[in-house]
């Protein structure tokens, strides 16, 4: 196999039909062989060897990342050698800042170049951007023009229900209905998802639409868009090729959603309707409704890392289960994972362990175990879920033949490390579709 290169190294292949395997082969964008040395040097005869020093993974997805924004927000926080440390420290630092109000389109295209590097450095390999307007959109699409998109891009559409442009549900429609494209439309480096909408409000100011009260005053939250609206949105996006991906945090937003998802057939499957945070008081119920329609749950343990504690301040015993990751996997649903960064916590090494430990910060306690899940389950949300949000499960998400050539190399198998080291492993290097985006030496 002419240009062909077999990696030797032990590989978490993340494919249910093989999870480990000794050697995998590369050429072109694809990976074309996986499995032992000799079966790979079968395939793949006369193909240049390189050996490894590390565990190979496939490239993990960030389900839910702000690149642009990401971005934009590197641009200001940092100085011209900063590497991924320094910029996760930055953007803890600067969590309610939204990066620069103006930017040119040219900001935008730099912006992108700044902060994918950072992100391979994490081992990511894609994301999905969960709220892109209209700005945003021809950024990323400058960017592609260009050849300089690096990390491949999920970007969901957000027309903001009461804003100028679109002041109610109907004119959402007719934007959407307007240019002929929908969910899918794209190529490899660069989709178009379901669009975003707001069902609720945000946990921590007490707006999450829940079944119980907040508290004595009988408050239940804020609902940002009626039943009626929901439904009728829900309905024509089905019926017209786009994906629906609906931000509800609480139970009777939750809810709702999984009522209209259900309604909306095999769309939902097609198209990767989510439901996205959807971690407060979630019922069993709608776990199984999701399991049914096939909708994906996009949950950031970063979330929970940061409010834990406050929602332990508002809600007492009841923040105790909050983002159920357990009962989503158990319960039979698709889970991604993702960050809500780079205004959360972002390192997918850190949300792995806080999705195990259920750790959050500024408490000595975990939040209950009862919802907590294996490294293993929380790489598979990094990997095969999340490319099912990434509408790439059938070509990402694994090393597995016939796969986009998209991996790292880690320090070391996150899946036998003490459970503390996991933070720490190095990824010393990233290719997105054979191509090198990141390489690190050992310390
Ligand atoms: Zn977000």
């Amino acid at each position: 196999m002419t240009g062909a290169v077999i990696f030797v190294a032990p590989v978490v292949t993340m494919d249910p039909e093989r999870p480990d395997a000794d050697a995998f082969a590369v050429a072109g964008d694809r990976i074309v062989a996986v499995g032992t040395l000799d079966e790979v040097r079968a395939i793949a005869p006369g193909a240049r060897e390189e050996a490894l020093d590390g565990t190979v993974l496939p490239g993990l997805i960030d389900a839910h990342m702000h690149m642009e924004r990401a971005g934009l927000k590197a641009l200001v926080h940092l100085d011209d050698g900063d590497g991924v440390d320094r910029y996760i420290e930055a953007m803890r630092d600067s969590f309610d800042d939204d990066g620069p109000t103006d930017p040119s389109p040219e900001d935008r295209v730099r912006a992108l170049e700044r902060v994918q590097p950072l992100l391979h450095a994490l081992g990511f390999t894609g994301i999905v951007d969960p709220a892109v307007r209209i700005e945003e959109m021809r950024g990323y699409q400058e960017a592609h023009r260009r050849g300089r998109l690096t990390m491949r891009t999920v970007a969901m559409p957000y027309l903001e229900i009461g804003s100028e442009a679109t002041p109610d549900v109907d004119a959402v429609i007719a934007h959407l209905d307007g240019t002929g494209v929908s969910t899918g439309f794209g190529d490899e480096l660069l989709r178009i998802g379901p669009i975003k909408v707001y069902l609720d409000g945000e946990a921590l100011k007490g707006e999450a639409l829940l079944d119980e009260p907040w508290d004595a005053s009988g408050f239940r939250g804020r609902q940002r868009i009626s039943d009626e609206d929901f439904a009728r949105l829900v309905a024509w996006c089905a019926a017209h090729g786009w994906g629906v991906g609906t931000h509800a945090v609480g139970s009777a937003a939750i809810a709702l959603v999984a009522s209209e998802y259900e309604k909306a057939g095999d769309a939902v499957r097609e198209r990767r309707f989510q439901f996205i945070h959807a971690y407060l008081e979630t019922s069993a119920e709608s776990i199984a409704s999701a399991a049914r329609s096939g909708a994906i749950a996009s949950l950031q343990p970063s979330i929970i890392w940061h409010n834990g504690s406050g929602l332990r301040a508002k809600l007492g015993e009841r923040a105790e289960r909050a983002n159920p990751v357990r009962s989503w996997l158990d319960g039979g649903a698709t889970v991604a994972f993702g960050s809500d960064g780079p205004f959360f916590a972002f390192d997918p090494r850190h949300l792995m362990w806080q999705a195990v430990t259920r750790r959050v910060a500024g408490e000595s306690e975990p939040l209950s175990p009862t919802e907590a899940i294996t490294v293993e389950e929380a790489l598979a949300a990094y990997t095969t879920g999340a490319a099912v949000a990434a509408l790439a499960d059938h070509h990402r998400g694994m090393i597995r033949p016939g796969h986009l050539a998209d991996w790292a190399l880690w320090g070391d198998d996150p899946r036998r490390v003490l459970l503390d080291d996991l933070r720490r492993i190095p990824v010393l290097r990233t290719d997105v579709g054979g191509r090198t985006v990141h390489t690190q030496e050992r310390a």
